[in-house]
């Protein structure tokens, strides 16, 4: 199938995003007979990736970094780049056909009597259901902090990092005590005063625990679970893994974390102690919430930000589904590894209630 260039007016599917969780649902979906597209708000592939700081690492080796059919490539480092995460995409989307309407931005959902309508910046589209695969990065978190507002420096989330030239010769606190702190202090600190303040003391996994192990970990906890058996003790999947340049920074003296501040002020902010220090910057790698503002007019978002969910189906509008964004929609659904099992549950389950024969 090729990617239109224009919106059809009616389809089976709509599946929104065009992301890693988008693609995966598109592979599915190949094998029925039903029509569908991706609308895709970026202006090429590759999700939220193309976002990425430019050294972002990820945390889990290369073959588990994979979507479902196809490795990932092998390269020089185990752990694969930002760059070589969104050719793996880009590549993905091509080699299977998946098609993409792109830049189109979903700006609501809406019932109708016969299906649901999809209000898009091209215009809308009528679909028998609806998969939401839009992720997280669009939706940083900022802990709200006392004196923020008078805090002369800036204080920018991780999400909009965009490496360590601006930051030069600067007094940087970085908040977080996850992998995008860790290796956010790793890179400024080759050439920026960095401090790194966490809520609680960072955990970082042995050097020879990986991110593979973490998954293998969860995923055996995942089957227990399933199984009722008691599950087995794991590492959490925030632990932060030691890629080489978090590596490196630790071999430098560099990776030492402090309690969280308590306050701004406005030339700097205020250390559990009372005493102050001077901070020309602040940065908050302190996480995401799922963007879901396009399925506001259907009423169904909670107060935690999520859609209740069966097995990825929204309870309050069964002709909704949702892939991706966190263990909320399926057990590892947020990674790459682990978005291909809730991908292929969501295109059996969409192919059935809609009830056309299988095409493949
Ligand atoms: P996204 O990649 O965010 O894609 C969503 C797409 O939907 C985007 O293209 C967006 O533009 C589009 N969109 C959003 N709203 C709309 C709309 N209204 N209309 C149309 N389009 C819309 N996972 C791993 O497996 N391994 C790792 O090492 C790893 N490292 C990570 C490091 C960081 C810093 C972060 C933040 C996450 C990491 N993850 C990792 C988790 C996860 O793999 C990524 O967050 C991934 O981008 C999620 O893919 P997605 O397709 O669900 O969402």
């Amino acid at each position: 199938m090729t990617s239109p260039d224009a919106l059809p007016r009616a389809l089976d599917v709509v599946v929104i995003g065009g992301g890693q969780a988008a693609l995966a649902v598109g592979y599915y979906l190949r094998r029925t007979g039903l029509t569908y597209l991706l609308l895709d708000a970026e202006d090429g592939p590759g999700g939220a990736w193309r976002h990425g700081w430019p050294s972002l690492r990820l945390f889990s080796p290369r073959q588990w970094s994979s979507l479902p059919g196809w490795l990932m490539p092998p390269g020089p480092d185990e752990y694969p780049t930002r760059d070589e995460t969104i050719a793996y995409l880009a590549e993905y989307e091509r080699r299977y056909e998946i098609p993409v309407l792109r830049a189109v931005t979903v700006r609501g959902v809406h019932r109708e009597a016969d299906g649901l309508r999809v209000d898009s910046s091209r215009g809308d589209v009528r679909a028998r259901a609806v998969v939401s695969a839009t992720g997280s990065w669009a939706n940083p978190v900022l802990p709200a902090i006392p004196g923020a507002e008078a805090f002369r420096g800036t204080i920018v989330h991780s999400a909009a990092y965009a490496g360590a030239a601006s930051f030069a010769g600067q007094n940087v606190i970085v908040v977080g005590g996850g992998n995008s702190a860790a290796q956010i202090v790793a890179e400024l600190s080759s050439c920026a005063q960095v401090t790194w303040a966490t809520v609680t003391p960072p955990h970082f996994l042995p050097d020879d625990i990986d991110g593979r192990t973490l998954f293998e970990q969860a995923t055996e906890r995942y089957r227990a679970v399933r199984e009722g058996r008691p599950p087995p003790p794991a590492r959490s999947i925030g632990d932060i893994v030691m890629v080489p340049s978090v590596r490196e920074a630790r071999a430098r003296g560099v990776l030492t974390a402090v309690p969280m501040f308590t306050a701004f002020v406005p030339d700097g902010v205020v250390w559990p102690d009372g005493n102050s220090a001077t901070a020309d910057a602040v940065i908050f790698a302190t996480g995401y919430r799922s963007v879901l503002a396009h399925l506001a007019p259907l009423g169904i978002i909670d107060a935690a930000g999520r859609v209740v969910v069966d097995n990825g189906r929204a309870v309050a509008e069964p002709r909704l589904w949702l892939v991706g964004y966190g263990e909320w929609t399926g057990f590892a659904s947020a990674t790459l590894i682990g978005v291909g099992r809730s991908a292929r549950a969501v295109a059996r389950a969409v192919e059935l209630d809609l009830a056309i024969p299988t095409g493949a």
